[in-house]
């Protein structure tokens, strides 16, 4: 199974001046999406393959498929695309990936709330437009960190649906260098101005979700105040696009094989419906690593923790994870890993990628 497909670029606008919105048109594949999902894309930068992951910022009833890519000082891939690319070029990518979502129900009048930081718009705007159009009784509030009022992506769009949207959606810009008439919206988010916006802006009791994605200090500090203020963990959904620390939720080790006294595991790698095991040492090389030393096509992006591409079910065995940003507890509680992160603890371990 071709884990890549083409897409062709039918339309590039900039949003602010270091962010390009591309318009995508798959020439094979499926890539229906769901509201907060990503792409994977690949391409070869002097010889080594480089492997980006950027959110779908497209409403599921758009009828688009639309990421919004902002330059990284020095970075590769963002600096490629916002210098480079144009119509007509062809891009390739896995298809869409990714948990950052609930369900949507027409009946629902729920009250969602989201932060957003700089680039981590692009899934929250997917988000949004989704929940107004599919619920036509839920109000959203997002409540969107910049530098500055340059730097704000999608600013018009966020006007537009404003607008369009009246008495349900409420944006509160907070840009950390530019004043505004309303003093608490310059500056940081950090907790006192959380507690400041629950306190004066936000009804934080009637809160259904809430969803962070941004710089990571800035999503940690967020999900502690809306835990501080009465949300539980799965009323909090967090979409990490870069890691500096560990993540939540590893999984250990519950019970190493007594009989494991070997250096060596015997691991089986279930994928497209096909088996194939190999040996690999238990210590040095993450199960990604030596599935791909073994010719096999396993998936992957980040190789971080942060993105779920290389999401696959532990069957049998002992893994130990060192990094899980991507997976949920529940997803953890059933056997999922993140292979990129993943050492074998047991002599044998079987992981199927198909489930
Ligand atoms: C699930 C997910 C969704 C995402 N969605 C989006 C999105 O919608 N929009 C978006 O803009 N981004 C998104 N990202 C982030 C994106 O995937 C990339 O991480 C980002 O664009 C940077 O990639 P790059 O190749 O340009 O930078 P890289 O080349 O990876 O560089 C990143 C940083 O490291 C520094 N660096 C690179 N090499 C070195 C070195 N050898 N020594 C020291 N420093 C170095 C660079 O200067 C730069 O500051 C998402 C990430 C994830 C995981």
């Amino acid at each position: 199974m071709a884990r890549f497909h083409t897409l062709t670029v039918t339309d590039v606008h900039k949003t602010i001046r270091d962010a390009v919105v591309l318009t995508l048109a798959p020439m094979g594949g499926d890539f229906d999406f769901v509201q907060g999902q990503y792409l994977t894309f690949r391409r070869d930068f002097d010889g080594e393959e480089l492997r980006r992951s950027y959110s779908i910022c497209a409403g599921k009833d758009e009828g688009i498929l639309q990421v919004g890519i902002k330059r990284v000082d020095g970075g590769t891939f963002s600096t490629w695309v916002n210098e480079n690319i144009k119509v007509g070029d062809q891009m390739e990518a896995m298809q869409p990936m990714g948990s950052f979502h609930t369900a949507t129900s027409e009946n629902d009048g729920k009250s969602y709330l989201a932060f957003a930081g700089g680039s981590g718009i692009t899934p929250i705007l997917s988000i949004l437009k989704t929940v107004l159009t599919r619920e036509p009784n839920s109000e959203f509030t997002l409540v969107y960190a910049n530098r500055g009022v340059s730097s704000i992506m999608f600013r018009e769009e966020l006007e537009d649906l404003k607008n369009l949207y009246l008495g349900r959606l409420t944006i509160i810009h907070i840009l950390e260098t530019d004043s505004q008439d309303i003093d608490l919206f310059t500056g940081r988010v950090d907790v006192e101005k959380c507690a400041l916006l629950f306190k004066h802006w936000i009804d934080i009791k009637s809160v259904d979700m809430a969803y962070i994605c941004g710089p990571e200090p800035m999503m940690l500090t967020i999900s502690k105040s809306l835990k501080d203020h009465g949300l539980d963990d799965n009323q909090i959904k967090l979409e990490l696009f870069a890691s500096g620390q560990p993540g939540r939720a590893k999984r250990k080790a519950k019970s190493v094989d007594a009989a494991s006294h070997t250096g060596t595991t015997k691991a089986t790698i279930i994928m497209d419906g096909s088996t194939r095991s190999f040996t690999m040492p238990k210590d040095g090389v993450t199960l990604l690593e030596a599935a791909i030393e073994n010719n096999i096509d396993a998936p992957f992006a980040c190789r971080a923790g942060v993105c779920a591409s290389c999401r696959a079910k532990l069957l049998e065995g002992e893994v130990e994870m060192v990094a899980n940003h991507a997976l949920e507890d529940y997803e953890v509680e059933q056997g999922y890993i993140l292979t990129c992160q993943c050492y074998p603890m047991s002599d044998k371990i079987v992981v199927d990628y198909d489930q």
